[in-house]
């Protein structure tokens, strides 16, 4: 039995763990590895080399970090089915899938190698009388970044490079259900020349967390993973005088106006409603019909779904694994018992599809419901999983005042041929992120990722643009280099002349 073990200061932690917990390869159901669960002692060991190692990785030269960050990239593409094979055995998802997870992961590293660039900051020469000013970016220190499950290496990658290419060093607690991927990636950061002690990695539950959430050392925060954890995060950690971003859950809605491909919209609905399960963040768990499709859209997508392979995501064909965890498994399939109660249409019935897997494997096959109603728990709660929700719409205006209702905001995305329409959607719809005919908008690295409402608390987003100004405090400095025109003693407030 493997023992997942902390990474701190450059190595395999050795010490000796008071609690430990299970982790599982959800397509067989069998215990795989014990997974050292962090105390207070654990969580101060690891913020202690981070902040020893802050001092002198704040003052690398920004060429010899950049070279770091290529040399990691490198790695990472080299050693990419590695950790693809690591995130489907603790995860579940489809190797395909994982891949996938991967390479957006590379998108963030590349993003970070321009950091000399994306640190430049501003000179305004002359702003008074011989007086420049100017503006430079420095690093807020130790931060944490605490993940979630259902992307182990992708999530982690939003941040750590951003992090440590601002001059950073970092405590990443990765989700405990799945966390060999964090430390197949930090042993990759150490052979690309990270020193020792920028990038650990200490695994735990809620005691980890809460330790990193009150640590005096810890100077910020990004998290990711459902909303009441997030909620509760940001508080904790604002609280706590610390710069949080809380990144929390969603309830995505597709919108099928009458004029779309339906085509189109039904290979869409499918793929990102049972990609992964079900088990993203941007996954659509709701497509809102607008009179007339309905009907033809439900046939369309019932259709594509009896040909969905469901089964190990190591063997060839499959396209979707199990779910994470029995208990994930139970709790997503108690909505169905729940929905047919309420009165909604139970179209495709997951439990009864074929399994290409060990029958101890986490498994739930896709599931349709079609006319749900807004107060039934299919449509208020996130569920994620495999189960999509058809909601029937009378009009476009319906649809986004639906979209507009709903407490979550992290992705959305219109159906239409109708450019006017399309426009004015995303310039109404209360969501962070929008696709036009793109069922899920994850956005490319060089922009940032977050949703609004319930499913982000704080200012900043994750990764790109925003993660550089959340890693970074700015500074201005306002000079002059005397001459022989200086004036003397003045009480007055300084005037810009
Ligand atoms: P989770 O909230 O259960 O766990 C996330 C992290 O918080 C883990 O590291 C976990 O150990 C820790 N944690 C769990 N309970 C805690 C508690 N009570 N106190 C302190 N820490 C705690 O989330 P999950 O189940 O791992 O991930 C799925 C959730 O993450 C979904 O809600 C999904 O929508 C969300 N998610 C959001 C995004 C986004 O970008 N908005 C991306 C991925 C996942």
């Amino acid at each position: 039995m493997a023992r997942i073990s902390h990474w701190i200061d450059g190595k395999t932690w050795s010490g000796v763990t008071q609690r430990s917990g299970d982790v599982y390869d959800p397509a067989t159901g069998a215990v795989t590895g014990q997974v050292d669960l962090a105390a207070q002692s654990e969580v101060d060991e690891a913020v202690a080399a981070a902040e020893r190692a802050f001092p002198a990785w704040r003052d690398t030269s920004l060429a010899a970090r950049s070279r770091v960050l290529f040399a990691f990239r490198e790695l990472l593409n080299e050693h990419k089915d590695e950790l693809a094979a690591i995130v489907t055995a603790e995860h579940g998802k489809v190797l395909d899938d994982a891949a996938g997870e991967v390479q957006r992961a590379i998108e963030n590293v590349e993003f970070a190698c321009g950091i000399p660039a994306l640190l430049k900051g501003g000179f305004s020469e002359n702003a008074s009388t011989r007086v420049d000013v100017y503006s430079i970016r420095q690093p807020l220190g130790v931060v944490g970044v605490i993940s979630p499950f259902n992307f182990p290496a992708m999530v982690p990658l939003w941040f750590v490079p951003n992090a440590i290419a601002c001059g950073n060093t970092v405590v990443l607690k990765p989700s405990e259900k799945d966390p060999s991927a964090a430390n197949f990636v930090a042993g990759l950061w150490a052979r690309a020349g990270l020193p020792d002690g920028v990038l650990n990695v200490l695994h735990g539950d809620k005691v980890a967390v809460d330790g990193l959430l009150t640590h005096p050392t810890v100077r910020g925060i990004s998290f990711v993973g459902s909303t009441p954890v997030a909620r509760y995060v940001y508080e904790t950690g604002t609280s706590h005088g610390k710069r949080v971003q809380a990144l929390g859950g969603a309830k995505n809605h597709m919108v099928v106006l009458p004029d779309a491909d339906l085509d189109l919209a039904a290979d869409a609905a499918v793929s990102a409603g049972f990609g992964s399960a079900g088990e993203r963040c941007m996954a659509v768990s709701v497509v809102v019909a607008v009179d007339p499709v309905g009907d033809e859209l439900v046939d369309k997508v019932r259709a594509r779904m009896g040909d969905l392979r469901v089964g190990d995501g190591r063997r060839p064909g499959c396209q979707m694994g199990p779910l994470v965890s029995a208990a994930h498994r139970d709790k997503v399939a108690s909505y169905l018992d729940a929905g047919v109660r309420a009165g909604a249409s139970l179209v495709v019935d997951g439990r009864g599809h074929e399994v290409d897997g060990d029958a101890d494997g986490f498994w739930l096959g896709p599931t349709l419901f079609d006319r749900v109603e807004p107060g039934m728990s299919l449509y208020t709660d996130e569920i994620f999983g495999p189960v999509l929700s058809v909601v029937r719409a009378p009009s476009y205006d319906a649809a986004v005042e639906l979209v507009n209702g709903n407490p979550y905001g992290n992705g959305t995305a219109i159906f239409t041929n109708d450019g006017g329409a399309a426009r004015r959607f995303q310039h109404e719809v209360e969501v962070g992120m929008v696709g036009v005919n793109v069922p899920i908008p994850v956005p490319v690295g060089y922009y940032s990722f977050g949703g609004w409402k319930d499913s982000l608390f704080g200012d900043t987003h994750a990764y790109g643009p925003d993660g550089i100004h959340f890693y970074t405090r700015t500074k201005v400095v306002t000079g002059r280099w005397l001459d022989p025109s200086h004036g003397g003693v003045n009480l007055g407030f300084p005037r810009n002349d």
